[in-house]
C-alpha cells in the first residue's frame, strides 16, 4: 500500500479548458475549425494554420468541447470548491480567455434559463441547498460583494458611488479585505440573484462611454460564508470561508491594435495583472518558489489569502474553435498550460 499516492482530487490548483461552439455568424461563413477536444484523454489539439507545420497538443485536468453542459462544468470544476468553502476554506474560480470566448457565459450564463445558468447562479443554489440540509445545530451567515478592477483601480459595483476608489487592507482576524466595500447578507438564491443584477447594471453604466469596458476590467463576485457549529461541549465553533468568482479581462494582446495614450496605459495594466496572475499560479503549482509575487497587481493582492495554502483554485480557460482566432487560442493554451 502506497501512502500519500497523489489523488488528483487533492490537487489544490486545477486547470480546465472549455471550447465554445462556432457562433451563428461563423457557422454561416463556414469558418474553419482547428480545435479538437478529447475529454477522455484531457487533451486539446490545435491544428496548425500552415500546411506541414506540426499540430500542437496540450493536456489539462479537464477539457470541455463545444457541446459541454453548464451543469457538467459546475459539477466537475466548481462543486468541490464550493463544498470546501462551506467547510470554512477559501476558494477562487477564474474565467480566463480572449473576449468573446465564453468567460461570462461560463461564470454567469443566462440566469433566466435553467440549463444555461453558469457557475455563479449554480453556486447560489448549491450553497442554499446545503444550508437547508444542515440541521439546526449549524448556523450560517452568507454575505456577498461585487467589485471591479479597472486600470488597477477597485470600484464597488454595489455602491451608489461607483467612482470611489477602494483600497486593499489586511487584518489578522479577517485576512485580506477591501476597505469600505459593501457586503450584503443574503438569505436565499433569489437574494443573490437580485444583487448580481444591481451590480451588472452598475458595470454597464460605467461602460456607456466605452463599450469595451467590460472586456478590459476584472469582475469579482465574492461569497463569504460564516458558520457556527454547536460543539459537544455546547460551545459554538466559528469558521469562515470565502469564494471568489472572477470574470477576468479579455486576454487578447492589446498592443496589436496600435493603442496609444489612455488605451495603451489600460492595455499595459491588463497585461500586468494577467501576467502576474500567471506568475502567482505557476509559483504555487511549482511549490518550490520561495517568492509568490502577490503584491505585483491589485488582483493577486486582493486574492492573496484565497490562492495557495489551504485554498482551492480553478482556472477555466475559454477558447474559440475558429481558425481566425488561432493565435489568441494558442496564447491562451500556453498560459493555461503554465498554470498546471
Ligand atoms: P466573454 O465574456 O469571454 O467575452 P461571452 O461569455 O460574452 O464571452 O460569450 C460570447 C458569446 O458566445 C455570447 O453570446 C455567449 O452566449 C456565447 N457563448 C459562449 N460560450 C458558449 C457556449 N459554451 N455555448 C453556447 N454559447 C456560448
Ligand atoms: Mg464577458
Amino acid at each position: 500500500l502506497r501512502m500519500g499516492a497523489a489523488d488528483p482530487d487533492d490537487q489544490h490548483v486545477k486547470v480546465a479548458v472549455r471550447c465554445r461552439p462556432l457562433n451563428e455568424e461563423e457557422a454561416t461563413m463556414n469558418a474553419a475549425e482547428i480545435v479538437t477536444v478529447s475529454p477522455e484523454q484531457g487533451t486539446i489539439v490545435l491544428k496548425s494554420k500552415k500546411r506541414g507545420d506540426p499540430e500542437k497538443r496540450f493536456t489539462f485536468d479537464n477539457v470541455f468541447g463545444p457541446d459541454s453542459k453548464q451543469l457538467d462544468i459546475y459539477n466537475i470544476c466548481a462543486r468541490k470548491i464550493v463544498d470546501s468553502v462551506l467547510e470554512g476554506y477559501n476558494g477562487t474560480i477564474f474565467a480566463y480567455g480572449q473576449t468573446g470566448t465564453g468567460k461570462t457565459f461560463t461564470m454567469e450564463g443566462v440566469r433566466s434559463i435553467p440549463e444555461k445558468k453558469g457557475i455563479i447562479p449554480n453556486s447560489f443554489a448549491h450553497i442554499f441547498g446545503e444550508i437547508s440540509k444542515a440541521g439546526g445545530d449549524v448556523k450560517f451567515l452568507v454575505r456577498v460583494s461585487y467589485l471591479e478592477i479597472y486600470n488597477e483601480d477597485i470600484c464597488d459595483l454595489l455602491s451608489k458611488d461607483m467612482k470611489k476608489k477602494l483600497e486593499v487592507k489586511e487584518r489578522p482576524d479577517v485576512g485580506v479585505y477591501v476597505k469600505d466595500l459593501h457586503q450584503f447578507s443574503v438569505k436565499s438564491a433569489e437574494d443573490m440573484d437580485k444583487i448580481m443584477t444591481v451590480g451588472n447594471k452598475n458595470r454597464s453604466v460605467g461602460s456607456t462611454k466605452m463599450n469595451s469596458h467590460s472586456s478590459r476590467s476584472h469582475a469579482i463576485f465574492t461569497i463569504t460564508i460564516e458558520r457556527c457549529d454547536q460543539g459537544l461541549d455546547g460551545k459554538g465553533h466559528l469558521r469562515m470561508g470565502k469564494l471568489h468568482l472572477v470574470d477576468l479581462a479579455g486576454s487578447e494582446r492589446q498592443a496589436k491594435t496600435g493603442a496609444t495614450g489612455k488605451r495603451l496605459k489600460e492595455a499595459t495594466k491588463i497585461n500586468l495583472s494577467l501576467s502576474t496572475l500567471g506568475n502567482v499560479i505557476s509559483a504555487l503549482v511549482d511549490g518550490k518558489s520561495s517568492h509568490v509575487p502577490y503584491r505585483d497587481s491589485k488582483l493577486t493582492r486582493l486574492l492573496q489569502d484565497s490562492l495557495g495554502g489551504n485554498s482551492r483554485t480553478v482556472m477555466l480557460a475559454n477558447i474559440s474553435p475558429a481558425s481566425y482566432n488561432a493565435d489568441e487560442t494558442h496564447a491562451t493554451l500556453r498560459y493555461a498550460n503554465r498554470a498546471k
